[in-house]
């Protein structure tokens, strides 16, 4: 990790001493330590399984459903693996054999527009992953998820996905393309300012339009009707201060019996979605004991500083982005006879890797670190023992790890383990 990044740092430094060919060597260096590294820890990852069932859990498993959740990981585990070791050897073919440059020459044949080059160039390279990804994806859901029974999905609803996820996807490529392109255009040097604005809006209108545009193509979304649950969430969020208006439920057993909430939204534009499959499974007062957890993360003010942090990691990106496309020797080392946007976004994106794994591995701390809070709030505004139960039910649901190796937690889990979770929960916290 280090060695990379310092790497990083060389490029940025010694471009104009570089030769292309170093340059190629250099994104050669980094793909490789990507994959090795990723490899490595999930490998650890998978030899850190044991055999006992943890003591808070021993009433949750069986030791049968015990080892259907070990084998489950196993073969989600191999299957990710295959998929990630064609990703590596397409990504170092394209990068030996010159194709990024290739593949840009031909795109630019195509028209006068920068716009319509550029977007050929992604939706080329988008669709090859798209179709590649489909039998791992096919797979994953009707061999894998189907014989540890999640899987809930019918051939017509998984293609439907796919369908969609390409078109929205296409739209969101070609319009983040031309925006970027108009704004290259319109301020050439020190675009980077103006691309970070633009980019960091788009970012919160999302965020705050997801539930009303996003989440209804794929899933239907019903107010929760006036009952027990609701009445119990509602008294919740008066007595802690906390408007819940929208509260929906959301038709997740369409593709998966796991179960599922998310939040989303700021301001008053907030809205929670509990997953079907989730009220089904839990009782109220777990229910809104996860309400309260989430409630917890607006409270303490996680979701407002997640949003900056990510908002400076876009300016961190956009300015190394303009540093990287001034450079014509790093498009020569692709293959392409000169810099343009398309290839500039294949640089940036091997050259910030590990940028993004450090800032990644940080955000992650922070996460970790938020979650337990907010536990402890839902703690002490409910009921820390109902939270327990549902923290034990989702995660016995869901076959999560039990025993995740602490390295791959400390680069990859954004939620601390659930026997981490379990200890902070019961532990007295002082009146
Ligand atoms: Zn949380």
């Amino acid at each position: 990790m280090k060695i990379s990044f310092i790497l990083t740092i060389f490029v940025f430094l010694n471009l104009c001493v570089l030769s292309s060919e170093i340059i190629l060597n250099i994104f050669i260096v980094l793909v490789i330590f990507n994959f090795l590294f990723t490899t490595v820890l999930e490998h650890l990852n998978d030899k850190n399984w044991k055999d006992e069932i943890p003591n808070d859990l021993k009433d949750f498993y069986d030791s049968k459903s015990y080892l259907k959740a070990k084998n489950y990981k196993i073969e989600r585990g191999r299957l990710s693996s295959l998929s990630s070791l064609i990703s590596f050897m397409f990504t170092l073919a394209m990068l030996y054999f010159l194709g990024f440059g290739l593949l840009s020459d031909f795109s630019v044949s195509f028209s006068e527009s920068v716009i319509v080059q550029s977007s050929i160039f992604f939706f080329i390279i988008y669709l090859f992953n798209f179709i590649l990804g489909i039998p791992f994806s096919y797979y994953s859901t009707f061999v894998i998820e189907e014989k540890y029974g999640f899987n809930k999905t019918d051939l017509k609803t998984f293609i439907l996905d796919k369908i969609k996820g390409l078109l929205i996807s296409c739209i969101i490529i070609i319009g983040l393309i031309s925006l970027a392109l108009f704004i290259i255009e319109s301020f050439s040097s020190g675009f980077w300012l103006w691309l970070w604005l633009g980019l960091s809006l788009i970012m919160i209108l999302l965020n705050m339009f997801y539930a009303d545009l996003i989440v209804p193509i794929f899933n239907k979304l019903t107010p929760l009707e006036n009952g027990d649950l609701r009445t119990k969430i509602e008294a919740y969020s008066k007595k802690v201060g906390y408007s819940l208006k929208n509260i929906f439920v959301i038709d997740g057993s369409k593709r998966s019996s796991k179960a599922n909430a998310f939040f989303s939204g700021l301001g008053p534009r907030k809205t929670i979605a509990l997953y079907d499959t989730l009220i089904e499974k839990h009782s109220d007062e777990e229910l809104v004991s996860v309400l309260a957890h989430e409630v917890g993360h607006y409270k303490k003010k996680h979701v407002l500083l997640s949003m900056l942090i990510t908002i400076c990691q876009l300016g961190i990106m956009c300015y190394l982005f303009e540093m990287c496309i001034s450079f014509d020797i790093i498009a020569n080392s692709l293959g392409s006879s000169s810099m343009n946007f398309h290839i500039g976004i294949i640089a940036f994106s091997f050259l910030y890797s590990p940028v993004g794994l450090i800032i990644g591995i940080l955000m992650n701390i922070l996460s970790r670190k938020n979650e337990f809070e907010a536990d402890e709030y839902a703690k002490l505004t409910y009921d820390g023992n109902a939270l327990s139960l549902a923290l034990k039910k989702l995660s016995v649901d869901s076959l999560s790890n039990l025993y995740p190796h602490p390295l791959y937690v400390f680069v990859h889990y954004s939620h601390p383990p659930l026997i981490k979770r379990l200890n902070a929960l019961n532990k007295k916290t002082p009146q």
